[in-house]
């Protein structure tokens, strides 16, 4: 099976390194040329956060000329990038190709149909994590599930050759019964607390500290499920509030910097409109009121509009 990955950076490394390491044909496109020339000239180093580390060879390329029409291209930019990602792939992309998404955000799907008409969609979930730590050295961070769905017959199989090689090589893979439910549900969970971390500075613990800055999580992320409810998707207020729970504890995910605090930190585009815009604009035309969700969406937007006029 070849497999390319468009946007090979933490994930698209980690994932990459998985269906290589179970048999796959793998290409990694990028679109930073240093991190691509380090990948080919000393291989990709893969550490494997337990203090172990491998390196692999890899096809890692620039120029989409040189990569092969492919049986599934995995589109693993951040979200504000899909359109231009997907748009560079079409060249690799047959009448049988398969697009599979496993970012986070809403948008991401609609994207891709766009650019590839009729292609068969594959789309999921990850909890799984990562860092580039540099170019050409990436550090697998945490265990997890991945789940994927086919949104089209005709990436059925392909969805399910792919759960089953990501298994192969222990990573816990699932077809999931209903994705968009999954994608909701964990906008729900990044819109609470990838905003309010990039907010305020703090680790995801920080914003259980407080009973008051517990509740506003736990109000943000039920707004966006009463988006979802009113898209006709049934997510679920408990399951989400139940995950927000469990992260504070530092056993966790507790001293976890999310990666729209890691971008605030570096000064970096966030993925807020994927994150929150979009939910907000799909609750204004249902004719909602979500104004926890608007104001931190309004102060990521603030915040990264201004990053160089900061006074702290
Ligand atoms: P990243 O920034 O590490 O990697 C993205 C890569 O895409 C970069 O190497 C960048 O150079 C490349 N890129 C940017 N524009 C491109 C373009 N037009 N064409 C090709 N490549 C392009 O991001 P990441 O952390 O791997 O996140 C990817 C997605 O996965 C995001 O939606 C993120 O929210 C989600 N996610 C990340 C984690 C994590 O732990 N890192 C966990 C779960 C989900």
């Amino acid at each position: 099976m070849v497999i390319s990955i468009i946007g090979a950076g933490a994930m698209g490394c980690r994932f990459g390194v998985a269906f290589a390491e179970a048999g796959a044909q793998v290409w990694l496109y990028d679109v930073w040329q240093e991190h691509v020339n380090q990948m080919n000239a000393n291989g990709l180093v893969v550490e494997d956060g337990v203090g172990g580390e491998r390196t692999l060879e890899v096809n890692a390329v620039s120029d989409i000329s040189r990569m092969p029409v492919s049986d599934v291209v995995v589109i693993f930019t951040k979200s504000m990038y899909t359109m231009d990602a997907i748009t560079k792939a079409v060249p690799i992309i047959g009448r049988d190709t398969a697009v599979l998404t496993l970012q986070n955000g809403l948008g991401n799907i609609e994207a891709i149909r766009e650019a590839t008409g009729n292609n068969p969609v594959i789309a999921g979930v990850t909890n799984y994590a990562s860092d580039l730590l540099k170019p050409g050295r990436v550090e697998l961070k945490g265990s997890g599930v991945t789940k994927m769905m086919a949104l089209d017959e005709g990436a059925r199989e392909k969805a399910a050759r792919l759960v089953g090689l990501l298994c192969a090589v222990g990573h816990n893979a699932m077809l999931s019964d209903d994705v968009l439910i999954d994608i909701w549900e964990k906008v729900a969970f990044n819109a609470a607390l990838n905003t309010t971390t990039a907010i305020t500075g703090l680790t995801v613990g920080g914003g259980g500290s407080l009973s008051e800055s517990r509740q506003l999580l736990f109000d943000i992320s039920s707004e966006v499920v009463m988006v979802a409810k009113a898209e006709g998707i049934n997510a679920s207020e408990s399951h989400v509030h139940g995950i927000i729970e469990s992260v504070f504890d530092p056993e966790m995910s507790g001293d976890h910097k999310t990666s729209m605090l890691q971008d605030r930190i570096l000064k970096r585009n966030t993925e807020i409109e994927a994150v929150c815009g979009r939910a907000v604009q799909i609750g204004k035309k249902h004719g909602l009121k979500t104004p926890k969700l608007e104001c931190v969406y309004a102060l990521v937007r603030v915040i990264e509009c201004n990053y160089n006029k900061i006074c702290l």
